[in-house]
């Protein structure tokens, strides 16, 4: 049994800049661009991609820093530059449920998850709830039907497999685990590689992060909150991290004065 603790994120790829390519560019078009030091390639490149659009650079360059002229791009609602920084995660030990809603999100994500027509379910651990976990009736309810579920899942999938003489294969045995399959509960755990752009992940955050009947939702918006503060901290001012009654973290999105 796993539950919204076993919830991981690995952040996996990020903007990197190529900076022998920028100092081409810039002496190319001979300008210059005063850099802010303490700014993350993620957040220069989306600083680099804005100041394109109106060539301020060298004496042009204003504001003069990274932080202030991303806030003016988002304050103003020029928001695709934000689609040119873009990461790529892992993330394990959420429902079957959650991901289901998630890849609702199509506008600059893409996905690949654990997929159950190839994978052989028999071992997968299921996701409690918190909102069943703190009642010890309601996990004996929870935990019987699971079991019965996967129960119903090995005598499927064994019946089937012993239905034939030979090994099953290929398109045979994504038949009958794809038969099986389907009687796996939506607590049933997976995992699943997404690729975001700051725009996307700033869309999910508001959207998602502050439902408070969402708990699974609120905690991975949580930790995809937590991976953009440490990344490009600069991309997400204007939210922040709260607990809720429920002592689970909740996402909002906050005006900066
Ligand atoms: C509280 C809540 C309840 C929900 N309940 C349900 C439910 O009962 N049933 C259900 O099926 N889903 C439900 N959803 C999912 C919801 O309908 C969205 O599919 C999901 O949240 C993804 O949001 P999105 O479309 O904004 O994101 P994305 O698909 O990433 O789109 C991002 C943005 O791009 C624009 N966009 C994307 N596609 C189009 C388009 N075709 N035309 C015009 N503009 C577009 C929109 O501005 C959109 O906000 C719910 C979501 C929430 C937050």
């Amino acid at each position: 049994m796993a539950n919204l603790n076993s919830a991981r994120l690995y952040v996996v790829a990020r903007p990197a800049l190529d900076e022998a390519e920028i100092a081409r560019f810039l002496d190319d078009e001979g300008t210059e661009w005063r850099r802010t030091s303490s700014a993350q390639q993620a957040e220069e490149l989306i600083e680099l991609a804005g100041r394109l659009c109106y060539f301020s650079f060298g004496k042009r360059q204003s504001p003069r820093d990274a932080s202030a002229y991303i806030r003016r791009l988002v304050d103003a609602g020029h928001h695709s530059v934000l689609e040119h920084a873009a990461w790529s995660f892992v993330l394990t030990g959420v429902s079957r449920g959650f991901s289901h809603q998630m890849v609702r999100h199509r506008i600059g994500f893409s996905y690949s998850q654990l997929s159950q027509q190839y994978h052989d379910e028999r071992e997968a651990l299921a996701v409690v709830p918190p909102a069943i976990e703190g009642n010890p009736e309601l996990v004996v309810t929870w935990h019987e039907a699971v079991e019965q579920a996967r129960m119903a899942y090995r005598t499927l999938l064994d019946t089937m497999e012993r239905a034939t003489q030979e090994p099953l294969r290929g398109e045979q045995l994504r038949l009958v685990r794809t038969a099986a399959r389907s009687v796996l509960p939506a607590a049933t755990e997976t995992k699943i590689c997404f690729t975001a752009n700051a725009r996307a992940i700033r869309h999910f955050l508001a959207e998602r992060g502050n439902l408070e009947g969402d708990e699974e939702m609120r905690v991975v918006s949580a930790l995809l909150f937590r991976a953009m503060k440490r990344e490009a901290p600069l991309l997400v001012p204007d939210f922040e991290e709260r607990t809720g009654t429920d002592a689970l973290p909740l996402v909002v999105q906050v005006p900066i004065p």
